[in-house]
């Protein structure tokens, strides 16, 4: 399963309703970023969509005002503290409430037309399989899916017959891109970078960079765990894995550029010397609307480039030395399912440790890398094989890696 276009038209059928009405959708992860701007775009277009199931960590009277919104069907909270408030704000509604992980799972196992896997980390790899299970396209914005279980999450889709859609900008820019053309045909796809707020930071400033000013995102707006990994440009580094996956394309051919406007997302260069860009504003309405609505592509009123006001598109190569976590991603790509799999794990756990002040900015890479190599020497280097297996390294990864942040924290208090 890729969305190589390929594969794509071979599926078109199953992302459209057989009877012609009406998409049904889900939404897990419908409280954050990207649920958020996905009912913007079901707003924009009431009649083309029915919402089935929405899904949150917590946050009840959040998710039931979303529930409310779409008219879903059943709104369901992960933390099984959330229950009663969330059967409260939807009483005489006629949505159906439920709560813990179990629920979750039930509620994504409901078979609909594309499932949005919006869920941060990867806690949404369980949902977002069964979602595939129960033989729903997936718009895939949940790039911890691919980072921690690649190969067998795709032979899932594939087992499934599933089309995945890619919600991630970049991504959903090389899928337009490449426009029905064989990954044979590529010679390079280049991802682009904004470089996010430490852009021009020296590494000694960014050393001591806070939370609140990683947080500061100059071109988008996004959940806290990838507005970290884009000040770190570890989400550089995650989407390179997610590309490789998707489009099947080896590490050699792909690249990243530092494109501080944001307008550019993402270039598919050909071997004719063609080359085809796919250039947006930084809304992530419009990625989810070309999702949804296609292969078909729907109207919205997301806010319009405007190039002459841009003035000028600039370009450069990253600075790696200042921004490991680049180079770090491109290793474990190259080492394989386990590393990429240890490395999401352990970028989830520092980037929650520095958000709690327990290590610094420069730590979070640093952090990641030591873990997969600690995991390396553990002889835990075999890539999974089943969903079992990636989860369960996982969770040896998370180990490994919260013992760095004790490592890296006693070190901090000694200084
Ligand atoms: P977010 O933190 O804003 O929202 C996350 C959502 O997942 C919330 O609804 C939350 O309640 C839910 N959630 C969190 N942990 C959960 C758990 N354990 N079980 C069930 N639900 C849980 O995050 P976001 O920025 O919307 O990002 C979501 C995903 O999309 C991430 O993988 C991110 O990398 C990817 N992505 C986001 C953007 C963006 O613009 N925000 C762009 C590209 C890709
Ligand atoms: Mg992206």
């Amino acid at each position: 399963m890729t969305t190589s276009s390929e594969t794509v038209s071979d599926t078109t059928a199953e992302t459209v309703p057989s009877d012609g009405g009406p998409k049904r959708i889900s939404i897990l992860g419908a409280t954050g970023s990207i649920g958020t701007s996905t009912v913007a775009v079901l707003s924009e277009q009431p009649d083309s969509f029915t919402v089935e199931a929405v899904t949150a960590f917590g946050n009840a009277k959040n998710l039931a005002r979303v529930a409310r919104e779409v008219k879903a069907r059943i709104a369901v909270i992960a933390d099984p503290n959330g229950y009663a408030a969330l059967a409260d704000a939807l009483e005489g509604t006629g949505i159906e409430a439920a709560s813990g992980e179990q629920a979750i799972l039930e509620a994504a196992a409901r078979p609909v037309d594309v499932a949005v896997a919006g869920i941060v980390g990867a806690a949404g790899l369980q949902p977002t399989l069964a979602a595939i299970r129960a033989g729903s396209s997936i718009a895939l914005a949940n790039k911890e899916c691919l980072i921690c279980a690649g190969s067998v999450f795709l032979q899932e889709a594939n087992r499934a017959g599933v089309t995945i859609l890619p919600v991630d900008s970049e991504h959903n820019a090389i899928f337009q891109a490449l426009g029905g053309h064989a990954v044979e045909d590529v010679e390079k796809v280049v991802l682009t970078a904004s470089g996010g707020p430490f852009r021009e930071w020296s590494k000694a400033a960014m050393a001591g960079a806070r939370p609140d000013e990683a947080l500061k995102h100059p071109n988008w707006s996004m959940g806290p765990k990838i507005t970290i990994d884009s000040a770190t440009l570890m989400n550089k580094g995650l989407e390179l894995i997610e590309a490789h996956h998707l489009f099947e394309i080896d590490e050699g051919r792909l690249d990243v550029l530092v494109h501080p406007q944001s307008i550019v997302h993402g270039m598919v260069a050909f071997h004719d010397g063609t080359t085809i860009a796919a250039l947006g504003a930084a809304d992530m309405r419009i990625p989810i609307a070309h999702c949804l609505t296609w292969p078909d592509r729907g109207v919205s009123d997301s806010p319009r480039m405007d190039l002459a006001k841009v003035g000028k598109l600039t370009f450069a190569k990253p600075d790696t030395s200042r921004f490991p976590a680049l180079t770090i991603a491109r290793d474990a790509l190259r080492a394989g399912g386990w590393a990429t799999n240890v490395l999401n794990a352990a970028n989830e756990v520092a980037v929650k440790a520095y958000l709690g002040g327990d290590i610094g900015f420069l730590e979070i890479a640093r952090l990641a890398e030591d873990t997969v190599d600690a995991a390396r020497s553990a002889g835990l280097d075999r890539s999974p094989s089943t969903i079992g297996d990636a989860l369960a390294l996982d969770r040896e990864g998370r180990r490994i890696a919260s013992a760095q942040v004790a490592r890296f924290a006693a070190k901090t208090t000694l200084q």
